[in-house]
């Protein structure tokens, strides 16, 4: 961490060098004067976007006509983005153009709390907002007026719940009253960046309050899928994968038919997917824990034991009574076979023993075959397998 700012310290060196102004900006000054770890550190300076280019060896321009190059330092990348006041607003959603300004205090004026508007050069703080007094008082306060700040950006009303999670801050009166009465204009905001959001929300550590105003002013009236869910509020931060898979899984299983409005990369729709299906057998009991183990991933298992304990209106069919992280590794690793690469037997063999054209029946009888093996009801050898066949498989 120590090197991450000696880094961004010797991008500042080189601008300042060059006569341009340069300071680190947003969540890492918020956090250094918090003592939380930084995640990744933003600069902001009032040289341009093609003279940062010019100035250092490795760059990527990420968004020039936004102000944006990332600047490899040591292989580490840095934002750094041209002081910048945004312009009109189009549909509530990003801003139209930016244009390029002289002053850090207006580059600051357009961020979203005061918290994170703060900026930091040479161990001198920039705090035109009181940041550092929020910190203090541990509020999420707008910059300036939060009214007009919501009306430009309704994804801010998600960010003001976001940090309140994730810093385990409360929420200005003023702002939050602005936020309410903005909550419809995020029916204009893309769904993707919204998730972005509430990833972070319900990771953090008060994903309970967080959810509590989310729902209590009436935001998922005006976001889809949401729309259609109720007051869900879970009191551990949890992954939004698993949240959304709870959610179905208690409330509405008819909602996995509704999934694809989230717009979710396909892993995490077979994450949700997965998690439902793998909830709903635990608690009718259907399926064994070999079987279970050997059909999902292993994560995935150890991660659903994990919340099935935090979550009391989970009830488990009495198969599953040690449904836990070590049970499931004990499990696993007395299965004969790890994958179906692993049988002893394969199509070609069946077709060849039986004389006959591959078909529907080959993937049944390897699909019993395998069922025996994983339950050790058979011993994963050819001739064992063969024999077994042999008796139990009419074809
Ligand atoms: P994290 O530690 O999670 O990265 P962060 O404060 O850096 O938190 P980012 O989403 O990375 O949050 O944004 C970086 C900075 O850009 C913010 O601190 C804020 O100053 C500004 N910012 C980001 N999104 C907006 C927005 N929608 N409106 C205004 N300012 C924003
Ligand atoms: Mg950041």
């Amino acid at each position: 961490k120590k090197l991450m700012f000696q880094r961004a310290q010797s991008i500042i060196n080189l601008l300042n060098q060059h006569g341009y102004e340069a300071y680190i900006v947003g969540g890492a000054v918020r956090n250094l004067l918090m003592n939380i770890p930084v995640n990744d550190i933003d600069i902001t300076t009032d040289c341009m976007p093609d003279k940062i280019v010019e100035l250092f060896d490795k760059t990527i321009p990420v968004g020039i006509e936004h102000g944006t190059v990332i600047v490899l330092q040591d292989d580490m990348p840095f934002e750094v983005t041209t002081f910048r006041e945004d312009g009109e607003y189009e549909d509530h959603r990003r801003p139209e153009c930016v244009t390029f300004v002289k002053s850090l205090k207006t580059d600051l004026e357009r961020r979203d709390f005061t918290v994170n508007a703060m900026a930091i050069q040479h161990n001198t703080l920039y705090d035109y907002f009181n940041g550092e007094m929020h910190i203090e008082k541990r509020l999420i306060k707008a910059v300036g007026d939060p009214d007009k700040r919501f009306y430009e950006d309704a994804l801010r009303i998600i960010r003001a719940l976001r940090f309140m999670s994730v810093l385990n801050f409360s929420i200005e009166d003023e702002t939050l009253k602005a936020m309410e009465k903005h909550a419809p204009l995020l029916s204009h905001v893309s769904i993707e960046r919204i998730i972005i959001e509430l990833c972070k929300l319900t990771e953090g550590i008060n994903v309970a309050g967080a959810l509590n105003t989310f729902f209590s002013i009436q935001l998922h009236k005006h976001i889809p899928f949401f729309k259609e869910m109720e007051n869900f509020v879970v009191d551990q931060p949890i992954s939004f994968v698993d949240y959304i898979s709870l959610y179905i899984y208690l409330i509405d299983l008819s909602l996995l038919n509704k999934l694809n409005v989230l717009k979710l990369s396909n892993n995490q729709k077979k994450s949700i997917k997965d998690n439902v299906t793998l909830l709903s057998t635990l608690s009718r009991g259907d399926k064994s824990l070999p079987y279970l183990v050997y059909h999902y991933r292993q994560e995935q298992l150890i991660n659903l034991a994990h919340i099935i304990n935090l979550i009391e209106e989970i009830e488990l069919s009495d198969a599953y009574r040690e449904f836990n992280a070590s049970e499931i590794l004990r499990v696993k690793d007395a299965l004969q076979i790890q994958s179906r690469a692993m049988l002893a037997i394969n199509g070609s063999m069946l077709m060849k023993h039986f004389n006959k054209k591959g078909g529907p029946w080959v993937k049944t009888v390897i699909e019993s075959v395998e069922n025996a093996v994983i339950h050790n009801t058979l011993k994963n050898e050819k001739n064992a397998i063969i024999e077994w066949i042999d008796k139990h498989v009419k074809i």
